[in-house]
């Protein structure tokens, strides 16, 4: 098994060069999987790593609409995603129609769209954010009314953080909501002096009981300069592994074993080999929403504050 995973590794890398590639890996992704990649961390940030790196194929280890913010940075590269069918529940829970239905009830509000949502969305949105820069993004713009898609806790969460009016789509991740209060109040218990940090797409009264509330690449941050020597994470469980790898002399713990995306561990080792062998599955989107998308991640990119927390490994 070893032997073949050696093995693996080595035609990956074979293929890489061979291809003139790169390999992104999402923060949730599989232990094995990141350590293939020439970079970890969060979708926007790795797009912006892909958009500046000389490689024509940008293999893409995360979920669809990950795939699609690259392909919108990067249009002259190939990106493929290694399983097509890695998709998002979140980013589905919305559809550019059902936007557009929404905008004519709000038509004074401005349309900020979390990162995690269908290049379509994105093509009828006024502005991208990230966890990372949601606030700052959402402060900076010149109106009192917002109209937030697709996730109502990362919106709430905002809405606690500025003085504008919010209206938030219901849209949420199925993945954090099954982190519970009471995960975190058990962890607490088991852990004594534990600090505890969860992401902002997490319920409200589990936001409550966190020290921080963080960004991936804010928890990669946290971790290195933190001086507890527990740490309870309140996020998808692959984080883990990048933490664990980083900081060795400190112990994370997962809020809930249960906050596992099965759709960002559709991606093994063998599919980003195929995926290099076939040059497929390649995500592509078409020009004219790409433009417009492009519009609305280029005002988020303006206001700056974006999460820069990237673990090289190549
Ligand atoms: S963890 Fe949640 S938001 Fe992230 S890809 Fe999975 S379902 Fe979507």
């Amino acid at each position: 098994m070893v032997k073949r995973n050696v093995e693996l590794a080595e035609e990956i890398l074979r293929l890489k060069r061979q291809r003139n590639a790169i390999i992104l890996a999402h923060n949730y992704q599989r232990g094995e999987v990141q350590d293939l990649a020439d970079f970890i961390g969060d979708s926007l940030e790795l797009s912006q790593i892909a958009s500046k790196t000389g490689a024509e194929v940008i293999v893409f280890c995360g979920v669809h609409f990950m795939a699609e913010t690259a392909s919108i940075l990067c249009p002259d590269k190939k990106v493929l995603l290694p399983d097509v069918d890695a998709g998002c529940p979140m980013a589905n829970m919305i559809t550019a129609e059902s936007l557009m239905a929404k905008k004519k009830e709000f038509p004074d509000a401005t349309v900020v769209c979390y990162i995690n949502s269908s290049a379509d969305v994105k093509a009828e949105s006024d502005i991208c954010c990230t966890s990372a820069n949601a606030v700052a993004v959402i402060e900076s713009l010149d109106t009192d009314k917002v109209l937030f898609v697709p996730d109502q806790y990362l919106g709430h969460y905002i809405s606690t953080k500025i003085d504008k009016e919010m209206i938030l789509w219901p849209g949420f991740c199925p993945t954090h909501i099954k982190i519970q209060a009471e995960d975190i109040v058990n962890r607490k218990a088991e852990h004594p002096g534990a600090k505890v940090i969860v992401h902002p797409e997490c319920r409200p009264d589990v936001i409550a009981l966190a020290d921080e509330a963080l960004s991936t690449g804010g928890m990669c941050r946290f971790a290195g300069r933190t001086d507890a020597k527990t740490i309870i994470v309140g996020t998808e469980v692959g984080i883990i592994y990048r933490l664990s790898k980083e900081n060795p002399d400190k112990k994370f713990i997962a809020a809930s074993p249960k906050a596992v995306c099965p759709n960002m561990k559709k991606i093994t080792p063998e599919k980003v080999l195929w995926a290099l062998q076939d040059l497929a599955p390649e995500v592509r989107v078409r020009e004219e929403i790409r433009v417009r998308a492009r519009r609305a991640v280029d005002k988020m990119l303006e206001v700056g504050e974006v999460d820069q927390e990237i673990a090289s490994v190549s």
